[in-house]
């Protein structure tokens, strides 16, 4: 939990309500534990940082619009991470703010806001700011912060494992990269993995930039279920791009089911052309 996470949240959370008052909203947040006393002072800086967009809100009003959200799922409602990837913002690496709109458990709309990721993915020392969205059907994009123009994204075409480029999560507790190592090996993916924090990685697969994004669940957790908010915009912008998203049994990912990927174990994502092989090479 960090200041950002909570202003994030109810910024987004206000507008969301604003513009859509009878949408419900399942966010990561709520703010039980700001409202304690010994986290005053993180309150006073949220609400510090939300004055400067809304000018004489007062804390109890940030609150409750931090509370704007709830964990149960209807049969449309919007999805927030408000800060995706805390570890990566917090080294000053990767994150994402991550919002996406559920209709009958699919997908239609996901937006992805990166604020560190450089634009264009040869020049990684370049400008940074990228924001992703997708629309169901109408493809995927990414602009620039700041920026008016949008470029079509595509993921790459590459046919032959050994060329691919994987990515996978920064924190070893959140995946399992013994085995992510191993299908690598059986594929003969020559290139070392990109380490990436946050949904930033769906971002790079439409892109082209990655080939296969692996999250196989971490042997420390081997049930653990994952977070809803943390997959559906990257989901929607991956497809869009023309990749392919499943679990890694091949199921597509159910987000019918609650806060979490009930029916899913990990994810699996790439360009389409190489999914049923990083499937096999993950079945033994
Ligand atoms: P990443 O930046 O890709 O490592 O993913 C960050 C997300 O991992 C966070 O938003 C958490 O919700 C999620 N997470 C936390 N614990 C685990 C776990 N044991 N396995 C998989 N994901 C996790
Ligand atoms: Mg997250």
């Amino acid at each position: 939990m960090t200041i950002a996470d909570f202003g994030s949240q109810a910024i987004i959370n206000k507008l969301i309500k604003e513009g859509f008052p009878n949408d419900s909203i399942v966010a990561e947040e709520n703010s039980q534990e700001l409202r304690r006393s010994e986290n005053q002072e993180i309150l006073d800086q949220v609400t510090h940082y939300i004055n400067e967009f809304f000018p004489r809100v007062s804390s109890r009003e940030v609150c409750s619009w931090i509370d704007l959200s709830t964990s149960s799922i209807k049969e449309r409602f919007w999805t927030l991470d408000p800060i995706d990837g805390t570890k990566g913002f917090l080294r000053g690496d990767q994150y994402a703010i991550a919002l996406a709109l559920i209709e009958e458990g699919e997908v239609q709309i996901g937006f992805l806001s990166c604020p560190n990721l450089y634009v264009d993915k040869d020049q990684p020392e370049g400008r940074k700011g990228c924001l992703f969205y997708a629309i169901k059907g109408n493809g995927a994009f990414q602009m620039e912060m700041g920026g008016e123009e949008r470029k079509h994204l595509s993921v790459s075409k590459i046919g032959d494992p050994e060329r691919a480029i994987f990515t996978e999560s920064v924190e070893p507790d959140h995946a399992d990269h013994l085995t992510h190592k191993k299908v690598a090996k059986k594929l003969n993916i020559l290139s070392p993995p990109i380490l990436m924090d946050s949904q930033a990685k769906y971002g790079l697969v439409a892109r082209g930039e990655a080939t296969i994004y692996i999250r196989v669940p971490s042997p420390l957790e081997p049930h653990y279920r994952e977070k809803i908010w943390d997959h559906a915009a990257g989901t929607l912008i991956a497809e869009e791009a023309g990749g392919e998203v499943t679990d890694i049994l091949g199921r597509p990912l159910d987000f019918s089911s609650g806060i979490r990927l009930e029916k899913n174990r990990g994810v699996l994502v790439t360009n389409g052309i190489l999914h049923e092989r990083v499937l096999r090479a993950l079945e033994n």
